[in-house]
């Protein structure tokens, strides 16, 4: 450690050359700080403090940084080439990318058209989705950073779809709070924008953008246009699925529906309710529901709805927009809505929507055929993620049946797989092979499908996830407002203990849910990675102190560093450097020595760099108040310094 801040003090400057020695909590911070200013700002009515610091987002490294780690590291598609075949995958090749990308302004890029590609819908028909290149890809991350924090003030309380921290377990508890014994609306109007997204009116959307900076650049996307089948086709009118930016565009462009239809609110000690005489609304991208007093009340929408349409270029689908009585009970995001009878008078009950479950049984019928004859272990390891995911989904309102009703389903498949499996071995024969007790120990299950190499590798069954009632969020709390801090921890813990086992929940409670290395909340769309804070090699035990959950890039970051700094895969450095301070590895002391020398082996960004803007060509007049800067400014990141000199003992 020692050496390492004596060469921190040294002439040369550590630059970034290797993607996993990047500083992550310093980069996220950064930018999280940035989004907080515009936000507050935007709150405050400052216009022109929220113009300059969306300038500073655009063209902040760390941000480019960081867009770069969501497009190519984290998001989905991440090995989805756009239409010039170019994907990104190595630590490598993400940094050559960056000092590509910091000598441009985006102001000057010509965006290439997306790649359509179809992912099959519900009904049966293909859903279309444009994948834009890589480059546009990360641009469209670092636009979306600027201009997100000034919507999330804006955007109605009701809007859960496609924004941080909102998801449709809240639209749902939502409807339940707004529909519950006692309510007096009991009309539902069930909306439905005829192919929103194809059809939302460019000019519409940009005229939402204000002084937006980038307002341009957003105008080139939406134009691009896409490839299909090799035939380019243009783009007028809609923001296509599977861009980063989107879903953003189409919430900023369907906001004000609130304000349209006349929606009231009063505020009161307990927070925010609306007006005895109001209408509500609850809505979820492009799905909405409308909930009123009377039938009459309910058929007025269609009239009322007309001039939010006719702004953004929708109309209503004929066919799926409908008045419904609670007591007959609606769809809504997978979800069945209705009031029942029972002891105590009508109760609202939620429960997976028929559609849902057909699609469930579905996706596990495919495994099955899929998987036909394959290994027991195989289908296990398929079939348990889909369970889980499913019942996670399900698992905030009414589902137990519906859990009883998909396990049942799975053991009729399994029965069937097994024939095929061993068509002339009697059934007993199989039970004793296939079939053991619950390995947790936690269920008393006998009858678990379990893979005869590997004792843990068990079928999960639906019954056993909780039902636990999701915390709905309050009003419109966003996690870009600086004082919910204290807010946003407490309620991403409980939400990951409604969708984590308990080995797991007692890892996230021991770091209140926050990630070691990046400082980030465990809660989002990354997977996560439990990993040994000391390693075997080194006497690392299988005890909960020894454990810890990082997030799976950050889990690589840590295990790349180890062996880069620590001597290898053997570790001798380490072992070396434990031995000399007299230290053991597996100790208290030894544990917290190890994540000390992990933060030393990142880069400790004493210099900046990464806080000044990456443009290249900017006037003053643009940038009041900030230096103009030539390349030869900034510092040259592809000089490379040898870090292998470091070494675990100085
Ligand atoms: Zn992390």
């Amino acid at each position: 450690m020692e050496t390492y801040i004596k060469f921190n003090k040294s002439a040369t400057t550590p630059q970034i050359y290797d993607w996993y020695s990047i500083d992550w909590k310093k980069i996220h911070k950064y930018v999280k700080k940035l989004r907080q200013r515009i936000f507050r700002a935007e709150q405050l009515g400052q216009r022109r403090k929220v113009k300059k610091f969306q300038r500073l987002m655009i063209r902040s490294k760390a941000n480019l940084l960081l867009s770069i780690k969501r497009v190519t590291q984290i998001n989905q598609g991440k090995r989805t080439a756009g239409v010039d075949g170019i994907k990104v995958i190595t630590g490598k090749e993400r940094i050559e990318l960056f000092n590509l990308l910091k000598n441009y302004s985006i102001k000057h890029i010509q965006p290439k058209p997306a790649k359509r590609t179809y992912i099959p819908k519900k009904n049966g028909k293909l859903r279309p989705l444009g994948i834009p290149i890589i480059k546009d890809r990360i641009y469209q991350n670092i636009v979306k950073n600027a201009l997100e924090p000034q919507w999330e003030y804006r955007f109605e309380s009701i809007a859960y779809g496609f924004r941080p921290k909102r998801s449709a377990h809240d639209a749902i508890q939502q409807l339940y709070l707004k529909l519950r014994k006692g309510s007096k609306r009991q009309w539902i109007f069930e909306g439905d924008f005829k192919g929103c997204f194809d059809n939302l009116n460019h000019e519409y959307i940009i005229s939402c953008l204000d002084e937006f900076p980038e307002k341009e650049t957003i105008n080139k996307w939406l134009k691009a246009g896409y490839v299909d089948n090799n035939v380019f086709n243009e783009t007028n009118t809609g923001t296509p699925q599977g861009g980063i930016i989107s879903p953003l565009l189409a919430n900023i462009a369907l906001h004000g529906m609130e304000e349209e239809l006349g929606v009231k609110y009063q505020v009161s000690k307990q927070g925010y309710f609306l007006n005895e005489n109001s209408i509500g609304i609850v809505k979820y991208a492009d799905d909405f529901v409308v909930i009123c007093k009377t039938k009459e009340e309910a058929e007025t929408m269609f009239e009322k709805l007309k001039p939010y349409l006719e702004k953004r270029g929708l109309t209503l689908a004929e066919d799926k927009t409908r008045i419904t009585h609670i007591k007959d009970g609606f769809d809504f995001l997978g979800f069945n809505v209705r009031q029942y009878k029972s002891i105590k008078g009508m109760t609202l009950l939620i429960k997976p929507s028929k559609a849902s479950i057909k699609k469930a049984k579905q996706t596990i019928k495919e495994v099955f055929q899929q998987y036909r004859g394959r290994p027991v272990g195989e289908i296990i390891s398929k079939l348990n993620p889909i369970i889980r995911g499913t019942g996670n989904y399900w698992s905030s309102i009414v589902a137990k049946d519906t859990y009883s009703t998909i396990d049942y389903y799975i053991w009729l498949k399994i029965r069937k797989y097994l024939k095929v499996l061993h068509p002339k071995k009697p059934w007993k024969w199989k039970m004793k092979k296939y079939f053991r007790t619950d390995a947790t120990g936690v269920s008393r299950d006998k009858w678990l499908l379990t893979d005869p190499n590997n004792r843990n590798n068990q079928i999960i069954k639906m019954q056993w996830i909780p039902i636990i009632r999701h915390q709905l969020i309050k009003y419109k709390n966003s996690p870009d407002d600086s004082s919910l801090r204290e807010y946003f921890i407490n309620r991403d813990e409980k939400e990951f203990n409604r969708f984590n086992i308990l080995s797991k929940r007692k890892l996230a409670k021991k770091c209140k849910c926050i990630c070691r290395a990046c400082n980030q909340s465990l809660i989002g769309d990354e997977i996560l990675k439990v990993n040994e804070i000391i390693p075997k090699l080194l006497g690392g035990k299988d005890i909960y102190n020894n454990f810890e959950l990082l997030h799976l890039s950050c889990y690589m970051q840590h295990q790349f560093l180890l062996k880069k700094y620590g001597g290898g895969k053997e570790f001798t450095k380490i072992k070396k450097f434990f031995d000399e301070k007299d230290i053991i590895p597996s100790s208290r002391a030894g544990i917290k020595l190890m994540k000390q020398q992990f933060e030393s082996f990142k880069y400790n960004c004493k210099e900046k760099w990464w806080l000044e803007p990456y443009v290249v060509k900017v006037t003053s007049t643009v940038l009041r108040g900030e230096r103009n800067r030539k390349v030869s400014d900034l510092p040259d990141i592809r000089k490379t310094v040898d870090f292998e000199n470091l070494s675990w003992e100085g």
